[in-house]
């Protein structure tokens, strides 16, 4: 099966509609000088903010380079780095990129699959920027953590800023001041899921909060219900409201806070009432599925297993036969029985790898437009070429570093998801 990146190549001449945007056939050093964007691709509508990093030129011999030559760069300059050199790949990562992946996974799993590489000085992190800076707060002091292209963000983290959720804090605890707490429990209890800056896992971590991944985001409400009498979740919506509405809460008791109204927009007497209030943020990419392509999936495929994530929309995961987490996916079709045939709702490389691997099931992406996470797609071969040949010259390039304070109290938040059991 061909990649996606070769198939967005071929796309671009023959059938431009089949891919969300043809220019992500283009380098993305195209993108990449220009003011803070998200590139070409699913979250081309999101604004990044001013303060998203940017990335600046690389070297013209990185961006005209063909794909043989950059295949033999960047083994070369593996080869002469051993077990210096850690590289991860997050699944939602293009193929000509996973293929020098030491690892792959989702980002905590890779965060933590870099711990077991104690020799590897240079953590060399496929993904986006919020999972470079996990990365380097659970690392060792010795380890340094490197994007390869600084402009790899997230539409999704960016959503929720830090003096966003601040002030929202500060409203609610104005608001619940007067509330009694005979009941012991705290009046909210911030919970962020992974995909948000490290400055936040540090403000969920010095407000007794705790993180979550869409693997134990059910464990984790659970934790913080015992803890308080209601929950911020922040930054994606459909996370929380598809988690929190199978435990059981009702709708209605879930506003979502939108960060640029008074009280979020809300009143005070459903805030009160609340059990778990919403940031209004959301995945670019696990957006774009529907309801009418899980119906049509129905009626082309009868007998096809629809598997959502759940940062997809809610009637979207309602009419889905499964939901779960990208290691949930991966696991639900390597346990099915040959033959089976499944439709999925996440980011097309992840399933497109997965069709290659098993090619005793039928497996397809529920959207029919190509369009992988465009903030993924920033991290291109070219790039891990430039940042690996340096780090063979001693020059380290694109670090990220967790100022140690923030490092500290987000490292709080992980650990209590750590000790978080069903
Ligand atoms: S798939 Fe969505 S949540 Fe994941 S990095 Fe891309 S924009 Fe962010």
């Amino acid at each position: 099966m061909s990649s996606i990146n070769s198939t967005l190549q071929s796309l671009k001449l023959v059938s431009p509609e089949a891919s969300c945007n043809t220019d992500l056939s283009k380098g993305p050093w195209l993108f990449d000088t220009g003011a803070p964007a998200y590139g070409p691709g699913s979250s081309q509508e999101d604004v990044a903010p001013v303060s998203t990093p940017r990335q600046g030129d690389i070297p013209a011999e990185y961006r005209e380079a063909s794909d043989a030559e950059l295949t033999t760069r960047i083994l070369a300059a593996k080869k002469t780095l051993g077990e210096s050199l850690v590289v991860l790949g997050h699944h939602y990562q293009r193929d000509e990129v996973v293929a020098f992946a030491d690892f792959v996974g989702d980002s905590f799993q890779l965060a933590n699959a870099a711990l077991t590489r104690e020799k590897a000085k240079y953590i060399v992190f496929c993904g986006v920027h919020f999972m470079a800076e996990t990365a380097d707060v659970l690392s060792t002091p010795e380890q340094q953590v490197i994007l390869p292209n600084l402009a790899a963000g997230c539409s999704m983290a960016d959503m929720a800023d830090e003096s966003s959720v601040e002030e929202c804090w500060e409203q609610l605890m104005d608001l619940y001041a007067d509330e009694s707490d005979a009941d012991g429990k705290a009046a909210v209890i911030p919970v962020t899921y992974m995909n948000c800056s490290a400055a936040l896992k540090a403000f969920v971590g010095k407000h007794g909060g705790i993180v979550c991944t869409s693997s134990n985001a059910a464990t984790v409400l659970e934790w913080a219900f015992e803890r308080g009498r209601r929950v911020l979740f922040f930054p994606d919506q459909h996370l929380g409201r598809n988690t929190a509405k199978a435990m059981g809460v009702p709708l209605e008791k879930m506003p979502m806070w939108n960060p640029r109204k008074a009280l979020g927009g809300n009143d005070a007497a459903t805030l009160l009432d609340s059990k778990v209030i919403l940031w209004h943020g959301f995945c670019s990419v696990h957006k774009r599925f529907t309801v009418a392509q899980i119906e049509k999936a129905r009626a082309e495929h009868p007998g096809v297993r629809i598997l959502a994530h759940p940062e997809c929309p809610m009637p979207v995961v309602d009419a889905a036969d499964e939901a779960g987490s990208t290691d949930y996916i991966q696991k639900a079709v390597a346990n099915a029985p040959a033959g089976s045939v499944f439709g999925i709702a996440t980011e097309i490389n992840m399933v497109n790898r997965l069709a290659a691997a098993h090619p005793e099931h039928t497996i397809f992406c529920l959207d029919p437009v190509i369009c992988p996470c465009s903030t993924m797609y920033r991290i291109h071969p070219g790039y891990l070429a430039w940042v690996l040949e340096a780090l063979v010259d001693g020059v380290v390039l694109n670090k990220i570093t967790v100022a140690d304070d923030v490092a500290a109290d987000a490292k709080v938040a992980l650990e209590r998801m750590l000790a978080a059991r069903p």
